[in-house]
């Protein structure tokens, strides 16, 4: 299901957010009435996740996460300015617009103002988030533009020294309304210099061997450690033509920013869960004070040993997708807290394993004799900022260095609150009710979805991939079944999570109420497969992604061996295309003869067999169903990218002293904008 956690470092360290996700609600998300959606405008879908246990956390350990939201937002600013060098000048003149403007705030040229600032929000810049693309404002013309700026108070807008409200808006007016100048966030374009044709403020005045070159100069080809090279600077053309190297450090670069990160930082020292935990933010504000490189990598040794806290940061420039060369890395921030929920559904799982491993319907000699379940773990996100917000990750793996990794371990975990909100918010789309067979397929996936996928996601990681063994002398999977490895080994895990999620034994280990959730889980599973994936890909091409390939095969493959339809019927109503699942027993029984047949291959290194089945089954779409699904999509009109406004710590004193640490969930998503601007300003608007 999407969140694997079996993946590849650095491409992969940042698991995308699902598109869609073709799951329901939680029911008692319903009944309290929390509004996942607060706003919907131009692509963009803004949603809202809550952090379970808050409440019951110690003092101590609430006013630690207030600590890490501070030295998180503390930051956001840099965000912006490493994106494109105007973007804080465009957003701080947007935002004095939006807080004073005092004249008619419903007419269309101020409301498409407003869904511009909120797409800058919500890209943390002009460029898509996605895309890259530099996006212009809808509706609003540059005369409008001028007249707003211009009824704002003077003091207001971000103004240089000696500079005019005229000369600012003759300044920003091509940069907001020329599509073509600076049109790209990160240009890859073939016969494009990626370095000089980008329009992110990673580079100043210098092309792509002018960079590399200076970049090889830094390199030591014997060193077995090397450090993140060019991580955290700038690099521009200086005087004379020397490039030049601006590291983003407490007194450097940024340096206003990050000197009020670390403030937050030390106030966090004091009230640490662990002494590997103080070790971890000790490290990582020496390195703040040094910018030197090596001290990141020790901190990000001390990090990785901390697993015992139950909170968790991940702070500062970690992740390279917005260099085009792959070097440079934008600010970001993840304050994290343990599920406890998912955490003792995971633990009851792996202390299983070895039941599971013994019942599994693969062959004897494939079966380990001493099996351990993968320790995945589920946090909460308590806030994102910078580039992990609005639009944030389903999951992270760190750290990227691949030595940290070899020597030292890595952590990984899904953000299991962020994922339930995706969930809730499905409700509401209209998916399940397009897609599935029947009103009861409708009620049993409201009444027990959100479990039904939480276990799926927990048993592929936690007991799938772990289960099985190599017969001996076998190469790896990799090497013995090549570029069919992925799809392969997803789909084992996913059928040992479907084999088991109808076993009798998850209610005996109460993780499940009754055999329904495995039913819903079917029931999705099968639609999800054989339907809702197919609207995620463009008319004419094929499944590529592994995980996709692997859902066509289990289902496909289990739809050929269903026998007259007598397991799994294929309806259609007005034009429409429905799957229902007529025998769950059937169904489960087929899934445990795949999942056998897939581990002979896995262990037996059979090529041409995992050759066969994934090009049968998991590759081709068929067009008409294809364009079908689509279309039936299309009708219900979600936008597609969505982001979430974050939660709010609150200090509350008593007599002077502080008592407690409350959580709010605002849901005004301009007002948060225009708090956070107000609250964590701490850069010069050029930098
Ligand atoms: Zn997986």
């Amino acid at each position: 299901m999407n969140g694997c956690k079996r993946r590849e470092p650095k491409e992969q360290a940042r698991l995308a957010p699902p598109v869609l996700n073709p799951l329901p609600a939680k029911p008692e998300v319903a009944k309290d009435e929390f509004k996942v959606r607060v706003d919907t405008f131009a692509d963009l879908r803004i949603l809202r996740y809550r952090v379970p246990g808050f409440e019951q956390l110690t003092l101590k350990q609430k006013l630690l996460l207030y600590y890490l939201q501070e030295a998180s937002l503390s930051g956001r600013d840099i965000t912006y300015d490493q994106k494109y060098k105007h973007n804080l000048a465009v957003r701080r003149t947007l935002e004095a617009v939006v807080a004073n403007y005092r004249g008619d705030r419903t007419t269309p040229a101020f409301q498409a103002l407003l869904t511009y600032a909120k797409r800058v929000w919500f890209s943390n810049g002009i460029h898509h988030h996605y895309s890259t693309k530099k996006f212009v404002p809808e509706g609003l013309s540059a005369a409008d533009f001028a007249s707003f700026v211009s009824s704002v108070e003077p003091a207001k807008l971000p103004l240089a020294v000696g500079e005019s409200v005229e000369k600012l808006i003759k300044k920003l007016t091509p940069v907001i309304f020329d599509a073509a100048l600076d049109a790209k966030g990160v240009n890859k374009d073939p016969g494009a210099d990626p370095v000089r044709d980008s329009a992110n403020h990673f580079y100043v005045n210098l092309t792509k061997d002018e960079v590399q070159r200076y970049m090889r100069q830094q390199a030591t080809a014997s060193d077995d450690t090397p450090p993140s090279y060019g991580l955290n600077s700038q690099l521009v053309r200086g005087e004379g033509g020397n490039v030049e190297e601006r590291v983003w450090k407490v007194g450097g670069m940024y340096g206003a920013a990050l000197a009020e990160c670390v403030r937050w930082l030390e106030k966090a020292l004091d009230v640490t869960e662990t002494p590997a935990q103080r070790e971890a933010l000790s490290k990582l504000i020496a390195y703040y004070r040094s910018g030197n490189l090596r001290a990141f990598d020790e901190y990000n040794v001390a990090w990785v040993k901390d697993t015992s806290s139950k909170i968790d940061l991940v702070h500062g420039f970690i992740e390279t997708y917005g260099d085009p060369l792959d070097l440079r890395a934008t600010y970001e921030a993840l304050v994290e807290l343990e599920d406890t929920e998912a955490t003792t559904r995971i633990r009851a799982l792996s202390a299983a394993a070895q039941w599971f491993e013994d019942h599994s319907p693969i062959p004897d000699e494939y079966k380990k004799k001493n099996v351990v379940g993968v320790s995945a773990r589920v946090i909460q996100a308590v806030l994102g900022a910078g580039d992990t917000a609005p639009a944030m990750p389903s999951g992270v793996n760190l750290p990227n260095a691949n030595w940290i990794r070899q020597k030292h371990g890595s952590k990984s975990v899904t953000l299991g609150n962020v994922l339930t909100a995706y969930e809730a918010e499905s409700r509401d789309s209209g998916l399940l009710e397009e897609f599935a067979a029947s009103a009861r397929e409708v009620a049993r996936s409201k009444a027990n979805g959100g479990l039904a996928q939480a276990l799926m996601v927990d048993m592929h990681e936690v007991i799938g991939h772990a289960s099985g063994q190599l017969a001996p002398n076998v190469a790896p999977a990799g090497e013995t079944l090549q570029g069919y490895a992925g799809t392969l080994e997803e789909a084992r895990a996913d059928l040992v999570a479907l084999y088991y999620i109808l076993d009798p034994k998850l209610v005996e280990l109460k993780l499940v109420p009754s055999l329904e959730v495995g039913r819903t889980a079917y029931d999705s599973f099968i639609r999800g497969a054989l339907i809702v994936q197919l609207a995620r890909v463009p008319l004419g091409e094929k499944l590529e992604e592994a995980h996709m390939r692997n859902r066509a095969l289990i289902a496909r493959w289990a739809l050929s061996e269903s026998g007259n339809e007598q397991v799994i019927e294929r309806s259609e109503r007005g034009g429409k295309t429905y799957y229902a699942i007529r025998d769950y027993v059937q169904l489960r029984k087929l899934f445990g003869r795949l999942l056998r047949e897939l581990q002979r291959i896995k262990s037996e290194g059979d090529f041409e067999a995992a050759r066969k089945l994934v090009e049968e089954f998991g590759v081709t779409i068929d067009p008409a169903l294809h364009k079908e699904v689509r279309a039936r999509y299309e009708v219900l009109k979600l936008a597609p990218y969505a982001g979430f406004m974050q939660p709010r710590l609150v200090p509350h004193e008593e007599a002077g002293e502080l008592s407690d640490v409350r959580i709010e969930y605002p849901d005004d998503f301009v007002a948060q904008q225009l708090d956070y601007a107000a609250r964590y300003s701490f850069l010069p608007t050029y930098n």
